[in-house]
């Protein structure tokens, strides 16, 4: 799972123990410790476009919109 985080299905399950000890065993993603799965956007959580350049750990989305406050200027 890389688009979505694997807790929004547990809010499903979550009612049925067993089921979700049986769902757990199977499907929990295995901890990393590099690749994109272990980059979030501190903003909004997002996994993809992430920008780690200058220390920003934001995606391209909030980076947009957070640009201009940081200091950033758009040349074209
Ligand atoms: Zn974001």
């Amino acid at each position: 799972m890389t688009a979505s985080h694997y807790t929004k299905v547990l809010k499903q399950i979550g009612h049925k123990k067993g089921r979700l000890e049986a769902w757990k065993k199977h499907n929990v993603p295995k901890p990393r410790k590099f690749g994109s799965s272990t980059k979030r956007c501190v903003r909004c959580l997002r996994y993809n476009a992430h920008i780690t350049k200058y220390g920003l750990h934001l995606c391209r989305q909030c980076f947009r919109e957070v640009a201009l406050e940081l200091g950033f200027k758009k040349y074209s």
